[in-house]
């Protein structure tokens, strides 16, 4: 008997998430997942390594809540925001009973969380300018515990209409929460629907270090929602879920120094999305440019340009976005330093487009 045979059903039709990671690639430009383009320096100040890491480090949730402005009984810190979806799929959805609603084209770690729960999965498919489809939403929601939006959304980049995330609160009281992924939020801070958990007690919030704090090599993320949503993830979060190095970094991140950096992280990334936009606008190659409230553009080419692979085999590695709904010809570019942009641009002018 075969090993394969032993494991759940679910898992054996799984289809693992294509992170930027796995797909590898051999290149010297790397913007194909959405990561800040310089390394930061810390040292390591714990040296108690031969101790077991507090679950919830202290100085962590304490300085999270100061930035967030929330109480440290509203903030949960994980293995990166990744786990944050997932844990949430783990305290709130009775496998083969409940199910999750999300917005494609979004982030796909939805999906694949859900799918290895055995929680069913339902879509409702953004609009032509990718805003929620409140009616098909609002259709769907018969037996949903949890409705994951994205906003700043990845791949697309556009901010989701406050009045309609209003509205699906006011829908889902008393039936499921809605998780609002603010991933990309320092990069549109003023859009953050963090102030609204004090009028619902059912609004969840995920955040990360991995974007505008540039370090997604330390895996930390953060939950933010009202006390009685956090206790019950404590109970189904890992023992010790961050080792010492990571709470040692989290807490010199969100120092006050720690947070000048990314603001000048964020600064930067605007400046060099800009320029970036307005040069791919202007490259016979592309289609259309789309406006970003993050750290990516997405950006459609002209069907005969091959950008992907071409660029792909010179070592400046995108990812494609062609197979999700709307995205045809489509490819997510991370905003880079200002060499990485330039070699992109250069690369482009050698395209075929309708001006050639
Ligand atoms: N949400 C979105 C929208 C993302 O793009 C990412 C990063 N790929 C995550 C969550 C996960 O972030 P983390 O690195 O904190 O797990």
């Amino acid at each position: 008997m075969s090993i394969e045979n032993l494991a759940r059903a679910n898992v054996r039709a799984l289809t693992p998430y294509q992170s930027a990671r796995r797909l590898g690639g051999s290149g010297d430009v790397w913007l194909n997942a959405n990561e800040f383009p310089q390394a930061p320096e810390y040292q390591l100040t714990l040296q108690t390594l031969n101790r077991y890491p507090e679950c919830q480090p202290k100085q962590v949730i304490t300085r999270y809540a100061d930035y967030a402005g929330l109480t440290p009984e509203q903030v949960l810190v994980s293995r990166g925001a990744d786990e944050g979806i997932e844990l949430l799929i783990r305290a709130f959805c009775e496998p083969g009973k409940d199910a999750i609603l999300f917005c494609p084209p979004t982030y796909g770690m939805y999906s694949v969380s859900a799918e290895t729960f055995g929680v069913e999965r339902r879509t409702a498919q953004s609009t032509a300018d990718w805003q929620l489809d409140m009616d098909s939403i609002e259709r769907q929601l018969d037996g949903v515990k949890l409705v994951y939006v994205c906003s700043p959304n990845n791949p697309t980049g556009n901010l989701v209409r406050q009045e309609d995330l209003r509205r699906l609160l006011e829908l889902t009281r008393g039936t499921a929460l809605v998780v609002i992924d603010e991933a990309y939020i320092e990069f549109s801070p003023q859009a953050t629907a963090v102030s609204w958990l004090a009028d619902y007690p059912h609004l969840v919030i995920l955040r990360t270090l991995s974007k505008a704090f540039a370090l997604a090599g330390l895996r930390c993320g953060f939950t933010l929602a009202n006390e009685d949503v956090i206790a019950l993830l404590l109970k189904v979060i890992a023992p010790y879920p961050l080792s010492l190095p990571v709470a040692d970094i989290a807490a010199q991140a969100l120092s006050e120094q720690g947070l000048e950096r990314m603001r000048q992280n964020v600064a930067e990334v605007v400046e060099n999305r800009r320029w970036l936009a307005q040069q791919l606008d202007a490259l016979p190659c592309v289609e259309q440019v789309f406006p970003s409230a993050s750290n990516y553009l997405l950006v459609r080419f002209t069907p005969d340009s091959h950008a992907f692979q071409t660029l792909w085999d010179e070592g400046i590695i995108l990812r494609d976005q062609s197979k999700q709904p709307g995205l045809a010809y489509s490819l997510r570019i991370t905003v880079g330093n200002q060499y990485e942009c330039e070699r992109l641009v250069d690369a482009l002018r050698r395209l075929p487009g309708i001006n050639n």
